[in-house]
């Protein structure tokens, strides 16, 4: 599963963007919907202040 570091993330949208799967929502937070992700891994290497990890 994918997960956020929060002191990271500034909300800039790129991999909700990218996210085929439509499995990332900004609700109160930045949120990766494990239902949805099929662990693709584009998230992971297009944030670009690496504050996703799987
Ligand atoms: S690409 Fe990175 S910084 Fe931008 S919203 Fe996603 S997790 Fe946050
Ligand atoms: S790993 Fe792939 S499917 Fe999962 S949230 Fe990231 S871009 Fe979407």
């Amino acid at each position: 599963m994918i997960t956020v570091d929060y002191e990271k993330c500034d909300e800039c949208g790129t991999c909700i963007a990218v996210c085929k799967s439509n499995a990332i929502v900004l609700l109160e937070r930045l949120e990766v919907l494990a239902d949805m992700c099929t662990k693709c891994g584009v998230c992971v290497k297009i944030c670009p202040v690496a504050a996703l990890t799987e």
